[in-house]
């Protein structure tokens, strides 16, 4: 049975707002991370923040 991420993490464009799925990385002992796009599809913007965070990142 695959292991499911229990969560799928977002990131945030800062440039343009719009949410990007996070992309799952595979880490030892069974440990699963996730890193932000290479670049915004929307705006080809390359700065990311986790959208937990946006909210405190928002000016
Ligand atoms: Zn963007």
């Amino acid at each position: 049975m695959a292991h499911v991420p229990e969560s799928l993490k977002k990131y945030v464009c800062v440039h343009c707002s719009v949410t990007h799925a996070g992309t799952p990385i595979h880490l030892d002992g069974g440990e699963h991370s996730f890193e932000p796009p290479e670049s915004c599809g929307a705006c080809g913007g390359s700065e990311f923040v986790p959208a937990s965070e946006w909210i405190h990142h928002h000016k």
